[in-house]
C-alpha cells in the first residue's frame, strides 16, 4: 500500500531540449550516457536505440575528436530513420569550442550541448573558449547544461577562493570552500552565458560531487540561489548494488526536496554488462517514490522459511520480465497500463492481503499449504490455479487483465 505525499517542484523556467520540456513542473526527465567510442557509428546508433527503447528520454554522447564530431549526423539520421527520436546531448571538453566551429552538421544535430567550464581551457583561453562554445549555443539556438563535476573543478577559481578565505578573520573548511567553488563555477558561468547572450530559459546547470552527503549540501545550496533547472547525478557512482543505493539515497532526499528536473544514475556496468541497467534504476527511483510511472511494479515478498521452494521468486523474476517485455506495446494501446500493481506473494500469511491491493495478484503456497494459488482482480478472488502450468497461466490472466482494464489509446476524449 502507498500513501502519496508529492514533494512541490521548485519553481523554474521551462528548458525545451528537443521535444523534451525540462524544469517547471514537468515530469523529472530520465537520460542516460552512451560508453562506445562515438566515432563508432554502427556501435553508437544500437546503444542510443537501446537506450531510448529502455526509456531514456535524452542520451549524452561523447564529442571529444574530430571523428566524433563528423560522425553525430549520421548518428542522428540512423536513429531518425530507425524511428528514435531520442534528443542527443553532445558532452564537451577541452577542444569543444573548435569541433562545432569546423562541423556545424554536428552542433545542429545535438539537441543540446553539455559544458564543463573546469575543462574548457585554462585563465584567459578558458573564458574566450567557454565565450565561443556559448556563441555557438546562440547561433544554433541549442540549450546548454553547465555541468560542473568535482573531479575537474576549476582550479583557478577554487585557488582564488582559498586565498579569499585565507584572508578571512573566520577562514571555513577545505570542504565548505570546494562546495562554495562548485556552485560559483556553476553560477558565475551561467552569468557569463547569459552576458553573451544565452537566454535564462536554455541553461540547466549540475554539480555533481561522487559522496552522497556532499552532493545533498551542494545541492540544496545551488537550489537556494537560482531557478535554473538542476540534472542531479551522483558521479561516479559505482559498481552493482553500490551505485545503486548511493545514488538512490543522494537523489532521493533532493527529489523529495523538490530539487532535480532531469537525473542519471552514472552505474560503472560489469564487464560486457548491460547499459540499460542505468535507465531502469533511474525509472525505479522516480516510481518507487511515487514521481512517474513508467512499467507495472512487482509487488513480492522476500521469502522466509514458510515457503522453501524460490517458485514463487522464479514466478516474480518471470512476471517482471515479462511486464518489461510487453510495456513497449501496452504502453502505445492503454492508457494508464504503467500504473498497474502485480503481487507475486509466497504463502498465505500475507499473500491474499497483498495481493488484494495489487491490481492483480496471486498467492503461491507455502510450505505444507494446499497446493493452489488464488488470483484476485481489483480486490477479489477471481480464480485457483493449479498444477505445473501456474506461471503461463498467470500471465494469460494478466494479459486478459490489461486488455480489459485500460482504455485503448486514441479513446481519449
Ligand atoms: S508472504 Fe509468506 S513467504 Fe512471503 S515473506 Fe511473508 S510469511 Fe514469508
Amino acid at each position: 500500500m502507498t500513501t502519496s505525499t508529492r514533494p512541490v517542484r521548485r519553481d523554474t523556467p521551462t528548458v525545451q531540449i528537443g521535444h523534451v520540456p525540462v524544469g517547471s513542473g514537468h515530469p523529472v526527465v530520465v537520460q542516460s550516457m552512451t560508453n562506445t567510442d562515438t566515432a563508432d557509428v554502427e556501435r553508437t546508433v544500437a546503444q542510443c536505440a537501446e537506450l531510448a527503447h529502455a526509456g531514456s528520454e535524452l542520451v549524452r554522447i561523447t564529442v571529444n575528436n574530430e571523428a566524433a564530431a563528423a560522425a553525430v549526423p549520421e548518428i542522428r539520421e540512423r536513429l531518425e530513420a530507425m524511428g528514435v527520436h531520442v534528443p542527443l546531448v553532445g558532452d564537451f571538453h577541452f577542444n569543444g569550442h573548435k569541433l562545432l566551429e569546423k562541423y556545424p552538421a554536428c552542433a545542429e544535430a545535438l539537441a543540446k550541448f553539455r559544458i564543463n567550464p573546469g575543462n574548457v581551457g585554462r585563465g584567459r583561453k578558458r573564458d574566450e573558449q567557454f565565450a565561443k562554445m556559448i556563441e555557438f549555443a546562440c547561433r544554433y539556438d541549442k540549450p546548454v547544461r553547465i555541468g560542473v563535476n568535482w573531479g575537474s573543478l576549476d582550479q583557478d577559481l577554487l585557488a582564488r577562493m582559498l586565498d579569499a578565505n585565507a584572508q578571512s578573520p573566520e577562514p571555513r573548511s577545505l570542504e565548505a570552500v570546494t562546495h562554495d567553488a562548485l556552485i560559483e563555477s556553476a553560477l558565475g558561468s551561467a552569468r557569463r552565458a547569459e552576458e553573451l547572450g544565452l537566454g535564462h530559459d536554455r541553461i540547466i546547470l549540475s554539480c555533481k560531487l561522487s559522496g552522497v552527503q556532499d552532493l545533498i549540501r551542494v545541492y540544496r545550496d545551488l537550489a537556494e540561489q537560482c531557478d535554473y533547472p538542476l540534472h542531479l547525478g551522483l558521479t561516479e557512482a559505482g559498481m552493482g548494488s553500490k551505485g545503486i543505493v548511493a545514488s538512490t539515497a543522494a537523489l532521493a532526499v533532493l527529489l523529495q526536496e523538490g530539487i532535480g528536473d532531469t537525473i542519471r544514475i552514472s552505474l560503472t556496468p560489469e564487464p560486457g554488462g548491460d547499459r540499460t541497467q542505468e535507465v531502469i534504476v533511474a525509472q525505479e527511483i522516480l516510481q518507487t517514490m511515487g514521481l512517474r510511472s513508467f512499467t507495472p511494479m512487482v509487488v513480492a515478498c522476500p521469502g522466509c522459511g514458510r515457503t522453501s521452494s524460490d517458485y514463487f521468486q522464479r514466478l516474480a523474476g518471470e512476471i517482471q520480465g515479462y511486464l518489461r517485455e510487453q510495456m513497449p506495446h501496452w504502453r502505445e494501446r492503454y492508457q494508464g497500463v504503467e500504473d498497474m500493481t502485480v503481487a507475486v506473494m509466497g504463502c498465505v500469511v500475507n499473500g491474499p492481503g497483498e495481493s488484494k491491493s495489487a491490481n492483480i495478484g496471486i498467492s503461491l503456497p507455502g510450505s505444507g499449504e494446499r497446493p493452489v494459488a488464488p488470483v484476485y482482480e481489483d480486490g477479489r478472488k477471481t480464480v485457483t490455479l493449479k498444477g505445473e502450468r501456474i506461471a503461463e497461466e498467470f500471465k494469460a490472466l494478466v494479459e486478459a487483465y490489461v486488455k480489459r482494464t485500460f482504455a485503448p489509446r486514441g479513446a481519449e476524449a
